[in-house]
């Protein structure tokens, strides 16, 4: 069994830590911010954590994270609803004539969320209590050792330089330094080349606000959690103790939806959509936090068929991250964590080139094509809001983007296609397996082609800009 460095304490790196620990490996958790977390009825107000900046952001755990933490790490869950994390059906949640009766197999919609503080507060504790599992915050990691007798034509990496020139040892170091991590620079100062890196700004801007219910009620849900309107994508998203979040979510070539900064025409501008303006009614716990400049990265550590380095690995947002507003981030972590620890148990550490091979040649197949098609979401979406923004009609030359319209428009009206349309949309299917499913995309294209391109009531962008005084 191997000892293991995980740099950074964020959603991946406690997961990949518990996955790890489990297999008998001894792994200790390296974190920046020096902060433990609070007393649960502090954690939002309280708890100071600079290293992530979507702290304080809205986050919804998918029905895939859920299930695979059921499988995984079952007593993260029975910790998360300890501490308040509110347990929903997401297809549940829908009004009864677009869900139909309950059926079976309907469980695979459920899944436990709550705000960010509460869900990293949680991992702490079930990872704190795990036997193999240090957690030391305070430690920044500033470099890379390596083994300066290694006769590999590449750096092969043997821990960590940290703050106060502290050196760490280990059999491996998984960088889970989220999406500023600076592994790509500290390979670079080791001698290595830098992993091929794909980076650009995704383009959206985010003004999210969080809420508390006045009256112990969450509000109803209407629709899905992510409503497409002209000019702005809203999310609904309910959380821990009586909390939620909206967030308005934009395109940043689109000035005139900066005014959304503003408190006051935040609200304005949420009241105009039926489905989404009795979302406000509760008492705002925060105000309205913005996040742009938001990248999309991704990195290759195998580069013109070699490793750029041994000994080191990355995992989640380190390796691959995108625009949030399909909230897959922490799905796609753990899945990419789990798959680590199964090419962990065929491949030891000590086998330097090939474990970098194969965890490379693993997340290629498993997880690269679920980042790729978040890209290609975005960017349709992105295109479709510029194109509201110039007054023209958007024309994708892609009919897997009007399929996915007429997925949406055509779930709100037949049972079936809801339940395709939330297994899309809760990672539990990909569209190639409903495309492949007997009769339904003929359904879909029948009851959703022709519908309007934004088939949900709200404002045109003239009103918008109105109401937001613009
Ligand atoms: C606005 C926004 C909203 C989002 N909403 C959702 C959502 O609804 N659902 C979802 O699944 N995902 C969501 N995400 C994505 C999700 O936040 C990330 O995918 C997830 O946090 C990645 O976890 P991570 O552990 O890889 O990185 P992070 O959680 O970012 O953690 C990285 C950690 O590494 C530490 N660190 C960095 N450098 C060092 C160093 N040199 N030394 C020591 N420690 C270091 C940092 O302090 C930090 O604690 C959202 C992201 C954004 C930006």
């Amino acid at each position: 069994m191997a000892r293991i460095l995980v740099l950074g304490a964020g959603l991946c790196g406690l997961s990949t830590a518990l996955l790890l620990a489990r297999d008998g490996h001894q792994v200790t958790v390296l974190e920046r911010d020096p902060a433990e977390p609070p007393q649960a009825a502090q954690l939002w107000e309280a708890w100071q954590r600079p290293g992530v900046n979507q702290f304080l952001l809205p986050h919804l755990m998918l029905p895939r994270w859920r299930a695979e933490m059921d499988r995984e790490l079952p007593e993260v869950l029975h910790e998360l609803e300890a501490v308040g994390g509110l347990r929903i059906n997401l297809l549940a949640m829908l009004p009864p004539h677009q869900r139909g009766p309950w059926r079976d197999g309907d469980e695979a919609f459920e899944t436990v969320t709550a705000r960010r503080p509460v869900l990293e507060a949680a991992l702490t504790t079930v990872a704190a209590g795990t036997a193999g599992v240090t957690i030391r915050r305070g430690v920044a990691v500033t470099g890379l050792l390596t083994d300066p007798y290694s006769r590999a034509p590449v750096p092969r990496v043997t821990g960590v330089l940290a703050d106060g020139d502290h050196t760490l040892r280990a059999d491996l170091v998984v960088d889970c330094g989220g999406r500023r991590s600076a592994l790509a620079s500290w390979l670079q100062a080791v001698g290595g080349r830098r992993p091929a890196e794909d980076r650009a700004d995704c383009g959206f801007v985010y003004y999210g606000r969080t809420f508390r219910t006045r009256n112990a009620a969450l509000p109803e849900c209407h629709t899905s959690v992510l409503q497409r309107h002209e000019s702005m994508s809203i999310l609904t998203l309910p959380a821990d103790n009586g909390t939620w979040s909206v967030v308005l979510v934009t395109s940043s070539r689109d000035p005139a939806m900066r005014a959304l900064r503003h408190p006051a025409r935040w609200d304005a501008a949420l009241a105009l959509y039926p489905l989404a303006a009795h979302w406000r009614d509760g008492e705002p716990i925060s105000g309205i936090d913005v996040m742009a400049g938001i990248e999309d990265r991704h990195r290759d550590f195998v580069v013109d068929g070699d490793p750029v380095a041994t000994g080191v690995v990355a995992v989640g947002d380190s390796w691959a991250c995108t625009n949030p507003s399909l909230g897959r981030g922490a799905t796609i972590g753990l899945l990419h964590a789990s798959g680590l620890r199964d090419v962990l148990r065929e491949t030891g550490p000590d086998e330097h080139d090939k474990l970098v091979r194969r965890f490379h040649d693993w997340t290629t197949t498993a997880v690269q094509p679920l980042h790729r098609s978040t890209l290609w979401y975005d960017q349709h979406r992105l295109d479709e809001l510029d194109a509201d923004a110039a007054g023209v009609p958007y024309q994708a030359d892609d009919p897997k983007w009007a399929f996915n319209l007429a997925t949406f428009a055509a779930s709100r009206t037949d049972p079936d296609i809801a339940r395709a349309y939330q297994s899309l949309a809760s990672l539990l299917a990909t569209p190639d397996e409903l495309l492949a499913e007997p009769g339904l995309p003929e359904k879909i294209t029948k009851l959703g082609g022709h519908t309007p391109n934004y088939p949900l009531p709200g404002p045109r962008r003239c009103e918008l800009l109105a109401a937001i005084d613009t």
